[in-house]
């Protein structure tokens, strides 16, 4: 018997966690600005390596169950 199983480490293979730029793919972005709505929170955000934006939405459970959101 082996120990084979042993490989299979979490860490070995994991995907980058978080926002990642679209453009770069680095995970630097930093927050130009936020805006605060009910049920929800806007996030404008610029990558610190190549300038792309990327506007982000924070939103509670209840606010995903509701259409047309
Ligand atoms: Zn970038």
């Amino acid at each position: 018997m082996t120990e084979q199983a042993e490989r299979a480490s979490p860490t070995a293979a994991a995907p980058p966690r978080g926002l990642i730029c679209p453009r770069c793919a680095c995970a630097d972005l930093r927050v130009l600005n936020t805006r605060y709505a009910p049920g929800r929170i806007v996030r404008y955000r610029q990558c610190r390596h190549c300038g792309r934006r990327v506007t982000t939405y924070e939103v509670t459970p209840a606010t995903l169950a509701k259409p047309g959101i």
